[in-house]
């Protein structure tokens, strides 16, 4: 899938806007500091004088002109970053301010025109319908994790899968872990998965929720449109290069040769591309070596980790303690 125009604009506008945020607040700053350090400005004019001086020298034919003016440039930053540091403020305080250092709030990564990641995630918010996700979100994240539905063994189990999404979360980006929580209805599953969404998409990392029906509906659709397949090509680019991907109730689709191929493609091009796969599904072990062939059976359980989680279903008895 592909942003229309409008949909574009208004992202880049976006970026304009915080860029300008930033500028004013950067200028805000910068007027507080001056009020406060008057040397800060006369540094400040110093810099505008030095450059001109020795512009004059380079053009003159003076060779070592050029050393010469970077050396006295630092030495002035070091004297203003001192100056900020002696009324409290970090030595990076008037530093232009950035929401996305690694773009710059341009949406485009430095001197490439490779999209940001930043840009990325509001791409595909734009593009996926991600209305399954944004309300579970509103209702769960970590903070709001409860442990008394559980007991034993499954509490054990819930506590071991939760300690593990935190870890997922905090080391995303870093090392490319991928998750696989399996086990009855109602155990939590899904509400992991959430709470994960629900922390990336805040940190700004692209994230599309599927439900598994849902992905294969949308993969059969556009694969059997033979008059059109730029869509696919884009639903594949997506599909495999998104920084995160969930698949929630995997075995609730109705699993054919297609289907398996199709699931075998994506977790092997999402590991090419070293990106992560959250799949959640109600099916036992045996059940999915049944279910799927050897090959996915086996990519699932070398390269996920395996979270089981059992007990009670949690949204029958969520509804008899309201009642
Ligand atoms: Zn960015």
């Amino acid at each position: 899938m592909a942003l229309t125009n409008q949909q574009y604009e208004a992202i880049m506008k976006g970026y304009e806007a915080v860029r300008t945020r930033n500028r004013h607040l950067c200028e805000e700053r910068h007027d507080q500091a001056c009020r406060r350090l008057p040397q800060y400005e006369q540094l400040e004019a110093s810099a505008g004088s030095i450059s001109v001086e020795y512009g004059k020298r380079l053009l003159d034919g003076d060779d070592t002109a050029l050393r010469e003016l970077r050396a006295a440039l630092s030495s002035l930053a070091r004297q203003k970053q001192e100056l900020l540091q002696s009324i409290g403020l970090p030595k990076n305080y008037l530093d232009p301010i950035y929401n996305c250092p690694d773009c710059q709030d341009t949406g485009y990564l430095l001197g490439s025109n490779q999209k940001c990641h930043c840009f990325r995630a509001q791409e595909i918010s734009l593009l996926y319908e991600q209305s399954n996700i944004r309300e579970m979100i509103q209702k769960e994240n970590f903070s709001t994790i409860s442990f008394q539905y559980y007991e034993g063994e499954d509490l054990k189990r819930f506590q071991e899968a939760v300690r593990i999404s935190l870890d997922f979360t905090e080391h995303f980006g870093t090392d490319c872990q991928n998750l696989f929580f399996y086990g009855t209805v109602g155990t939590g599953k899904s509400l992991l998965s959430c709470c994960i969404a629900n922390e990336l998409l805040q940190k700004g990392h692209s994230v599309i929720y599927f439900s598994a029906s849902g992905l294969f509906d949308t993969l059969a659709r556009y694969s059997f449109d033979t008059h059109n397949k730029e869509p696919l090509y884009q639903f594949y680019q997506d599909l495999y290069q998104c920084e995160l991907i969930i698949i929630d109730d995997l075995g609730t689709e109705v699993t054919n040769s297609f289907v398996t191929s199709q699931l075998f493609a994506c977790l092997n091009e999402r590991a090419l591309r070293r990106q992560s796969t959250i799949i959640s599904t109600n099916l036992n072990l045996e059940e999915l070596r049944d279910r799927y062939s050897d090959r996915i059976f086996s990519r699932l359980t070398s390269s996920f980790t395996l979270c089981k989680l059992s007990g009670p279903d949690i949204r029958i008895y969520k509804k008899r303690m309201r009642k």
